[in-house]
């Protein structure tokens, strides 16, 4: 029998002054979940389901997904699974639903846009997850990606209904989801801030492409501003607004979004221990000191440095 590794993870987010902040993982699959379960995470903040498709020519069949989605729920039994609608399109084309040539495909039908010329494709991802919600004990919380509108997110959550998954939320990844998340909230029951593409969105510069890697950061004011604004607009509803880009696995970057309102932090599961440990030296003010210093810097680089600064001074 595999013997799971040492924890140095307790699987508990904690601010210096007892706060909780819940820390989960990120997942592509039924072997990233035995990964996630062993480094101690006690939830899934992003299953990306379309990682267990790639490279497929044809849509998998039900009964194929419930399969996948089962083995990823069966490691988090009574925890909460984020699952994640297929995110096809631009750096991860599905040869099912993507459209063939599209001159800019970060900019073109990807992720719940594919669902306008394939609702079938999302009914079925719908009904597999449902139906492995139901054979496991996970709370299951599904997910749409890169949505813009109100009339998108509208649209998810009622699929979403037809389907008895209840708990629908969106991914605030472009600059209209954030500005317009007082909106998107009132329809949707949570949101998760996929920073990466909020990054690429709001700085105009390929996430990819290392030649404008020096505007690729979270840290841009602007980003931080969007993450605000976003989070104020849960907050209008009591709605939980989390962070799974890779900003939330960033152990200088983790205090700011939760000081700017973020309520969870969902990363790749070898980060869980050192965002700990950097929560457990700040209380939930200094969080909050902390966002208001990075916001008031002209520079990503300021907000970077000023915020280290501050931490290491404490
Ligand atoms: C993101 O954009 O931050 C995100 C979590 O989604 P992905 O990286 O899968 O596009
Ligand atoms: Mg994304």
């Amino acid at each position: 029998r595999r013997k799971a590794p040492e924890r140095a993870f307790s699987g508990l987010g904690v601010t210096r002054d007892g706060i909780e902040v819940e820390l989960l993982a990120n997942v592509a699959d039924p072997a990233g979940a035995v990964a996630a379960a062993d480094a101690g995470a006690r939830g899934v903040g992003l299953f990306r389901t379309e990682f267990c498709f790639l490279g497929r020519g044809q849509e998998p069949t039900v009964d194929e997904q419930v399969r996948q989605y089962r083995a990823v729920l069966a490691r988090f039994p009574g925890r909460r699974v984020v699952v994640r609608t297929l995110d096809a399109g631009a750096d991860k084309p599905l040869r099912f639903v993507t459209p063939d040539h599209e001159d800019n495909p970060a900019l073109g039908v990807r992720g719940l846009r594919t669902a306008v010329a394939h609702p079938d494709v999302l009914d079925r991802q719908l009904a597999a997850i449902a139906t492995a919600a139901t054979a496991e004990s996970a709370e299951v919380w599904v997910m749409a990606p890169m949505v813009s509108t109100v009339d998108e997110t509208r649209s998810f959550v009622e699929a979403c209904a037809a389907h008895g998954l209840p708990k629908a939320g969106v991914m605030i990844e472009t600059p209209a989801a954030a500005i317009q998340s007082r909106w998107i909230l009132a329809e949707a029951s949570f949101a998760s801030l996929g920073t990466n593409d909020l990054t690429q969105y709001t700085m105009a510069a390929d996430r990819d492409l290392a030649g404008v890697a020096a505007l690729s950061t979270p840290w841009q004011p602007a980003v931080l501003e969007l993450v605000r604004v976003a989070c104020a607009g849960g907050a209008v509803h009591g709605r939980p607004v989390g962070v799974c880009g890779e900003a939330a696995a960033d152990p200088w970057l983790a205090p700011v979004l939760v000081g700017l309102g973020v309520t969870s932090l969902s990363m790749t599961p070898r980060a869980l221990a050192e965002v700990a440990g950097v929560l457990a030296t700040v209380t939930f003010d200094e969080c909050a000191e902390l966002a208001r210093l990075a916001l008031d810097q002209p520079t990503a680089h300021e907000a970077r440095e000023s915020v280290r600064a501050r931490i290491v001074n404490l």
